[in-house]
């Protein structure tokens, strides 16, 4: 998806930046704002080969040799400045790489472009770095910065961007992305939409039918089990903890599992629902508990979560989380 006119969301940043390129009025650096996965990268990626394209009038062709080499990554004039493999951070030399590559005349493109993602994973060395090129850009040059959220960013940095906030999709605009990407029928786009919960990176990885269908056991188990059913528990523990990332999806699970709780409890009425296809137990579960249980375990997961980024015994921790979700 290299053309802006391909891609869903987003209208009125990029309107805004398509005239932009059209009038050649672009702002010197550019921060893109917003959560995981609603498509940050897309438009900075789109908005690069929209600068680039020899034939585009504020939009990529997409065809062009510049448009294929933005989209393989390898354009002369658009640097990437990313985490590299098994490094924790950005670091300082990889700006001071960049600042000499921006020195450098252009090869074929427009500008000089860099975009870097995200800025969050910049050190405080490397945005003071940073500070310098976006105090003094060179000539011809575009700085497009992509972050999650400005923690940890610095004032001075942020204050020479023109920043460009991206809100989740609507679970419609993700679910018209996902049908036609993994071309499957509209109600299966539908549900993975809503399991992506306004993520479409999570939202695409969700098609997989053995994951839907573990989603689907585990809330089968969740429902039958009762508080003091330790082995019960301990055995859904083991489980859920086998390693990291299916704790983390389990906990993300239960997250719009409780969500889903409360919207039929407060509104009562399923259309605005994540897990589409869990409908009746939801339902069962909303009559049978109390707003306040939910909030509260919502709150747990918060607090699972981080003990599992910190590397806290898995199984533990869900031990621990299991029975307050069902007391
Ligand atoms: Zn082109």
């Amino acid at each position: 998806m290299l053309r802006f006119r391909d891609i869903v969301g987003h209208q009125g940043q990029i309107e805004l930046l398509r005239r932009a390129v059209q009038r050649d009025r672009l702002h010197h650096a550019y921060l893109f704002v917003g959560p995981e996965g609603t498509g940050k990268r897309t438009v900075a990626t789109a908005l690069a080969a929209a600068v680039q394209c020899p034939d585009g009038a504020g939009d990529a062709c997409g065809e062009c040799a510049s448009c294929r080499c933005i989209d393989d990554r390898n354009h002369p004039d658009v640097h990437w400045l990313e985490q590299r493999k098994g490094k924790r951070d950005i670091a300082i030399e990889q700006v001071r790489g960049l600042q000499r590559d921006l020195a450098l005349h252009r090869f074929s493109g427009k500008k000089k472009i860099a975009i870097v993602d995200p800025l969050t994973l910049m050190n405080l060395h490397a945005q003071n770095a940073l500070l310098k090129t976006l105090e003094e850009p060179p000539g011809e040059s575009l700085l497009i910065l992509v972050a999650d959220s400005t923690g940890g960013v610095l004032p001075t940095v942020l204050s020479r961007c023109l920043r460009l906030r991206f809100s989740p999709l609507t679970v419609e605009q993700a679910a018209a992305v996902v049908a036609r990407r993994k071309e499957v029928p509209e109600d299966r786009a539908l549900l993975l939409a809503a399991l992506g919960y306004g993520s479409l990176g999570r939202a695409l990885a969700g098609n997989d039918e053995g994951v839907l269908e573990e989603r689907r056991e585990c809330f089968r188990r969740l429902a039958g089990l009762a508080v003091d059913d330790m082995r019960g528990i301990t055995a859904l523990a083991e489980e859920m903890g086998a390693d990291r990332e299916k704790t983390l999806r389990f906990l993300e699970w239960v997250k719009g599992w409780l969500r889903d709780i409360m919207v039929l409890q407060v509104t009562g009425s399923p259309s605005a629902i994540y897990n589409r296809d869990l409908l009746e137990p939801l339902g069962r579960a909303a009559a049978e508990r109390r707003v306040s249980q939910s909030t509260e375990a919502l709150a747990e997961i918060d607090n699972a979560t981080r003990a599992i980024h910190r590397n806290f015994n898995r199984r533990m921790v869900l031990e621990g989380f299991i029975p307050r979700l069902l007391a």
